[in-house]
């Protein structure tokens, strides 16, 4: 039996998906298939699951979700657990797969992936773009050539102009459905990972991803007030909360893009409209940034020619990971990130930024630690943010610091956020509640908590810790 084979792996959906209309247009029976890889479950270098329960969980509603709409369009999807080459291998004793398709991957370890399926298959195969607002050969500069700051390449589209392809239909079902063996998916047990002790904050899938799109542009509105909204660490609806969907390919930004000209014709166009765009940019540059630099993106020395002297301290690395650093803003963004598998964007800027900046910590470390929790990770996104946090992007070379303190009084003034994370501090009122540290005794008394004890002393200064920090990174990359 002859077939053309579509191999899901970031892409998570049946619109906007060439390479699925190039497999319907071929003329062969088609076969989607998803393969639950071993090595994405293992543990990293660092001692974590590379994978956390959080974004297992998503992806296997929204396998289960891709399964229900290829149904819907009389294509099987196959699912198995191993490695990959093996799982083609022994696909093909079962069918004649005679030509693949697949979306690019710019991640070493889905090439490497690529590679072994490719050496134990004859097929023809055709690789497609699809997982940015700009295919690479659309943009008004050669991809590998991506500007050195975020800035340069926004301006570059703006001004010399890039192609916004409008996002592709589902294709129409085929006639008939192959009888083949689909398989069932793992069990986050299988997959040597904890149950859920909650049910997942974001629920995985295209028909998720296209609701939580229609409730943020025309059921709540909220898109009209982003850009103001935005930097909010506790409302869902604070931000867009689209980056799950968009990692794991069940929105594509073109859907989202193709959206958001919807609503500025029929409500509004105005700076919340523009910024939810610009902060696709972001995606699309740090995915080109990954594409140019390739794995120096996960070196100590970053796009950098020296290398920092971060270093490893279990108990800075562990009080940081638990939510106990004694800083509530990291505290409760760590807590968060932790118990849900997500944490805004403000939340991670501050704590990347407290890890390198004050504790001086290997950025690795913490990037893997991120890499395991995020239900969104996305391998550019959460290494280029890291390298940019940790001073070793490719961006000017500057030491710049967050003061976790002030940030929670400007992004949390009435300390909604912190109280929900850190209960324990539920009687300390603004502005004690930034910095509990700076309570005496009598405060402490009145609001019913004792520091060092319900709640951590700081593990390390504010500010000298941020100097100390400063003058030996200036040292190392003069
Ligand atoms: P919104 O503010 O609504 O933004 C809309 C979309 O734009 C997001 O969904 C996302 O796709 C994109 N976007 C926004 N900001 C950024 C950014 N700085 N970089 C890249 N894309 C952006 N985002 C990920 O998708 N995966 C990651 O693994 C990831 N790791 C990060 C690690 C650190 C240290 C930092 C500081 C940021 C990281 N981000 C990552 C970026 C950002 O924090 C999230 O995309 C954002 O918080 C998701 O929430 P949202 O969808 O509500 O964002």
């Amino acid at each position: 039996m002859e077939v053309a084979v579509v191999w899901f792996r970031k892409d998570l959906r049946t619109v906007d998906h060439r390479p699925l209309r190039r497999a319907v247009e071929c003329g062969l029976p088609v076969v989607g298939v998803y393969v639950f890889d071993p090595a994405d479950y293992q543990k990293t270098r660092y001692g974590f699951k590379k994978t956390e329960r959080f974004r297992a969980a998503f992806i296997m509603e929204s396998v289960r979700d891709l399964r229900r709409e290829l149904n819907d369009l009389n294509i099987p999807l196959v699912v198995r657990f191993g490695d990959p080459g093996e799982v083609f291998d022994a696909l093909q004793e079962k069918m004649r797969i005679s030509r693949l398709f697949f979306h690019e991957e710019i991640g070493s370890e889905e090439q490497t992936a690529e590679r072994a399926v490719r050496q134990v298959l004859t097929a023809k195969v055709t690789i497609d773009h699809g997982h940015n607002l700009y295919d690479p050969d659309d943009l008004p500069f050669e991809p590998y050539a991506v500007p050195d700051t975020f800035s340069q390449f926004r301006k570059r589209i703006e001004k010399d102009g890039a192609l916004l392809r409008p996002p592709l239909k589902a294709p129409q079902p085929l006639g008939k459905k192959l009888n083949v063996e689909e398989g069932d998916l793992p069990s986050l047990q299988e997959l040597g990972l904890e149950e859920l002790k909650q049910p997942l904050r974001f629920r995985g899938g295209m028909t998720e991803g296209l609701k939580r799109l229609q409730h943020y542009l025309f059921e709540s509105d909220q898109l009209r007030v982003y850009k103001e909204t935005r930097n909010g660490m506790l409302e869902e609806d604070d931000s867009s909360k689209f980056s799950p969907w968009l990692a794991h390919g069940c929105l594509s930004p073109r859907m989202v893009m193709e959206e958001v000209q919807c609503y500025e014709a029929e409500r509004v166009k105005n700076d919340s409209t523009y910024w939810l765009y610009f902060e696709l940019l972001w995606r699309d540059y740090f995915h080109l940034v990954h594409r140019r630099y390739g794995d120096d993106l996960f070196q100590a020395s970053g796009l950098r020619d020296r290398v920092p002297p971060w270093e490893r301290n279990d108990e800075h690395e562990a009080a940081w990971m638990e939510g106990r650093t004694g800083y509530p803003l990291v505290d409760a963004s760590m807590r968060e990130l932790a118990a849900t598998g997500f944490t805004s964007n403000r939340a991670r800027q501050n704590v990347a930024s407290f890890w390198t900046k004050n504790l001086g910590l290997d950025w690795r470390v913490g990037a893997s630690w991120f890499e395991s929790l995020l239900i969104d990770y996305d391998v550019a996104s959460n290494y280029g943010n890291w390298l940019y946090q940790a001073g070793v992007g490719n961006d000017a070379l500057q030491f710049r610091a967050f003061n976790v303190v002030k940030q929670a009084k400007d992004y949390d003034p009435d300390g909604a956020f912190l109280h929900h994370w850190l209960p324990e501090l539920s009687r300390v009122k603004p502005p004690k509640l930034f910095a509990p540290y700076e309570m005496t005794d009598e405060d402490q008394q009145k609001a019913g908590i004792v520091i060092g004890k319900d709640y951590p002393k700081p593990i390390v200064p504010l500010f000298d810790s941020v100097e100390k920090q400063k003058v030996k990174f200036l040292k190392a990359m003069k």
